[in-house]
């Protein structure tokens, strides 16, 4: 696959560029016209007609990255999209030109020793779409047209709305977190932190058969989308912080938490109310080193499991959503056009205003 290269607009013809949404530095976020790679014989042109903007893409752009991942060059941001495919190289079977797709931004390589014992997630040269964890950076899918892999594009029947293919991505790093978690059916379940991820979490396990779901967040708004979307009850933590004091008694009573803040005092409070042998999920990045109680983890004899991004479950995903048995659609919150991407990433930033902000492209 070629590697795209900001051009200068006066020496390149209009056929051959697109727009794109590139970060620069905090709050410099830019269209810029970006030269169209070529495709080659195993690749696919897809015209992106929705990109949603997900809480690493906010970290670029609000602090030029996240931990020790910091922007070193310019990059399109962007790794939830869809769209539709332009043209495809010769040796393509899989899809045709005008068919929708939902993108999976994740491409392992295929033969390092850990896609070789099936573990492609954690591949040693992974190249993830709009990621700077790379030199150079891996350019991402907040553009016009983008050219990827045949595996890489998943057919969307015409009943799903591309804005809602791009919550693919999303919600196969929740299928593949709830993997970790075991089976769910019968399961009482705490969900800490009810943004995007959260929230998908908690559609995953109402759709896994989990008894009982409680969400924690310290904002209003999205505990409010919580309830609506299948949360039992949905506690705010900063407006009350012994919320969860009535799931301490007994050494604890969820069998299971998706702890998708990444805050250490959602964490220690998850030991706390998380039942023996019980099992937690930690979704969430935190910003640095955290200090938990490790005897509870020990006594209780817990299983804290850390969860990192996909493999097959793009595919379900793309299934479930198809199919509607998961349906996301009360998680959009606005499809912003590309041109107004800057308003588009303060808004995703304002969680008492936004869950998902798409972007159409
Ligand atoms: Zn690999």
């Amino acid at each position: 696959m070629s590697v795209e290269r900001f051009i200068d607009p006066t020496t390149v013809p209009r056929s051959h560029a697109m727009k794109a949404a590139v970060i620069h530095a905090p709050r410099d976020l830019r269209i810029e016209e970006v030269e169209i790679p070529a495709v080659g014989p195993n690749d696919v042109k897809v015209r992106i007609r929705a990109g949603g903007i997900c809480g690493s893409d906010l970290h670029y752009y609000q602090h030029g990255g996240f931990g020790t991942v910091r922007l070193q060059q310019p990059m399109i941001l962007g790794h939830e999209i869809a769209g539709e495919v332009m043209e495809v190289g010769s040796a393509v079977t899989r899809v045709r030109p005008g068919d929708r797709v939902a993108v999976n931004p994740s491409q392992p390589c295929g033969h390092c020793r850990f896609c070789l014992e099936g573990k492609p997630n954690h591949c040693l040269e992974m190249r993830f779409y709009g990621s700077a964890m790379r030199m150079p950076h891996v350019q991402g899918g907040f553009r016009e047209v983008l050219v990827c892999g045949e595996a890489q594009a998943l057919p969307v029947p015409t009943g799903l709305a591309l804005e809602l293919a791009a919550f693919a991505e999303p919600l196969s790093v929740c299928l593949h977190a709830a993997r970790q978690a075991g089976p769910l059916l019968g399961k009482r379940v705490l969900v800490t932190g009810t943004g995007p991820i959260g929230a998908l979490a908690i559609l995953v396990a109402r759709q896994a058969g989990a008894r009982e779901i409680v969400a924690t967040d310290i904002t209003d708004t999205p505990l409010a989308l919580a309830r609506k979307i299948g949360a039992d009850i949905a506690l705010n933590t900063a407006s009350d912080t012994d919320a969860l004091a009535p799931f301490k008694a007994d050494k604890g009573y969820f069998d299971t938490v998706f702890e998708a803040s990444g805050s250490a005092a959602a964490l220690t409070g998850a030991l706390d109310v998380t039942r023996p042998t019980g099992t937690i999920v930690q979704l969430g990045l935190g910003g640095g080193p955290m200090t938990l109680p490790v005897n509870l983890l020990v006594a209780k004899e817990i299983n804290l499991r850390g969860t990192f991004r996909f493999h097959e479950e793009f595919a379900w995903a793309v299934d479930f959503l198809a199919a509607g048995t998961i349906d996301v659609s009360p998680l959009l919150t606005e499809v912003v056009p590309l041109a107004e991407a800057v308003r588009g990433f303060e808004l995703a930033g304002d969680r008492s205003r936004a869950m998902k902000v798409v972007l159409a492209l």
